[in-house]
């Protein structure tokens, strides 16, 4: 046996033991009912009640989303063809780089294959441009950032702790005065959901003569009069030097962008090969994104659903002694402390009560955090909530302190 099988078995037999092996499940996304999903197991189909999906806002399953994706499918065919510059820019995706730029309110936008590429290949790429950069990242940003930050080939990298800002300008303070310096990061962090403090994190970098990027990917079309992110809803957008989404969280469909500067993403464009060297995203995900965008700058209404559901939920489990976690976005996360534990009552809930959310493990989260995360939307309902409670009341609380 070659040596790398021998290390595949080693390897999965202790994530296993360790409770984090990776199970998915097929859930098949029923559109006209979501957030229900059908789902097989062991021989039988049910249908299950999804609380775990990032499409926030229910837009994937929107009927004029839908339509326009199926529109520029007949029109346009399957798939871009070519990179964008082999055959693969269409009026499209020009018309969705401007739409992205006028929401952000910024020069210019660039479309990427995912948010995960546009992370990667722009922070790398902005990294090799000058020699010694210092790069001054918050302890838990995303992988994409942190991998995208690692291709940077003479660059310093300062980690602060977690949106602390004191800490972020001790090192900024520390790092040479004349250095290139770029702080990077998010404004909603998915897994505890908590927010950023913008607008001080501007005043560092305007003190430290710091470029700044934000990864907004899990509050574009959510926050902000027209979905713009935190950044819109802080009124700093301005002052953030490249601004990072996704189309496929809160938008529903699927892609990344960045926002900035016209000639930042001039330069960005002409050398980032994860920009490069890959095909267009495909027509029918342009439309899509393009109409979904639309109809949430210019309607508030699943927007203020969203909040008015997820503090629903929060007061219900709070109510009930469940372990939520203090949150202040859309993100509703219980924390659980242990990864087989976890990974049960995931499995419990989908086995006993036909719901499902997702256990979140290490490495996605420290050990000793495990957690369940909650995502609840505009179609989750009063009767669902409840359900829910019980259910995890009876898997999680012992009898005595049951109220239901
Ligand atoms: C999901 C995620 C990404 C990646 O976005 P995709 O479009 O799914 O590739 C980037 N940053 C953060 C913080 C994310 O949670």
């Amino acid at each position: 046996m070659h040596q790398f099988l021998t290390k595949c078995d080693e390897a999965l037999t202790e994530i296993s033991s360790q409770g984090r092996y990776r199970r998915f499940v097929a859930l098949e996304k029923l559109t006209d009912r979501f957030p229900y999903y059908s789902v097989t197991m062991e021989g039988r189909t049910r249908d299950i009640l999804v609380w775990s999906t990032n499409d926030y806002l229910a837009m994937g399953t929107d009927p004029q989303v839908i339509e326009a994706s199926a529109d520029a499918a007949r029109r346009y065919g399957a798939g871009a063809g070519g990179t964008r510059n082999i055959a693969g820019s269409s009026p499209l995706h020009v018309a969705l780089e401007e739409e992205l730029a006028d929401l952000h309110g910024k020069d210019a936008a660039l479309l990427f294959t995912s948010g995960y590429v546009s992370n990667q290949a722009t922070l790398t790429a902005i990294l090799n441009s000058l020699p010694d950069w210092h790069v001054f990242s918050d302890a838990q940003n995303h992988n994409s950032m942190i991998v995208g930050i690692k291709g940077g080939k003479t660059a310093t990298v300062h980690i602060f702790k977690h949106n602390d800002m004191a800490d972020l300008e001790r090192l900024l303070a520390e790092a040479p005065a004349e250095a290139p310096k770029l702080i990077v990061f998010e404004s909603v962090y998915s897994m505890d959901g908590d927010i950023a403090p913008l607008e001080q994190i501007c005043d560092l970098a305007d003190r430290y003569n710091a470029m700044t990027y934000l990864d907004e990917v899990h509050a574009v079309g959510m926050y902000g009069p027209h979905g713009g992110g935190v950044s819109e809803r802080d009124g700093v957008a301005d002052r953030i030097t490249i601004i990072e989404g996704t189309l496929a969280k809160g938008f529903g469909c699927h892609g990344g962008y960045i926002t900035g500067d016209f000639k930042v993403l001039d330069y960005i464009r002409s050398v980032a090969a994860g920009f490069i060297f890959t095909t267009a995203l495909p027509p029918p995900t342009v439309a899509a994104a393009l109409t979904s965008i639309r109809l949430l700058k210019q309607d508030s209404t699943r927007r203020t659903k969203l909040f008015e559901r997820a503090a629903t939920l929060k007061a219900k489990f709070l109510a009930a002694g469940l372990p939520v976690m203090d949150s202040n976005s859309h993100i509703v996360p219980l924390m659980i402390g242990d990864a087989a534990k976890a990974t049960e009552i995931s499995m419990r809930l989908i086995r006993e009560f036909g719901m499902y959310a997702t256990p979140i493990n290490y490495p996605t989260v420290p050990r000793g955090t495990e957690r369940l995360r909650f995502t609840p939307g505009p179609k989750h309902t009063d009767e669902m909530m409840n359900n829910l409670v019980t259910a995890l009341q009876q898997i999680l609380l012992p009898a005595e302190t049951q109220t239901a």
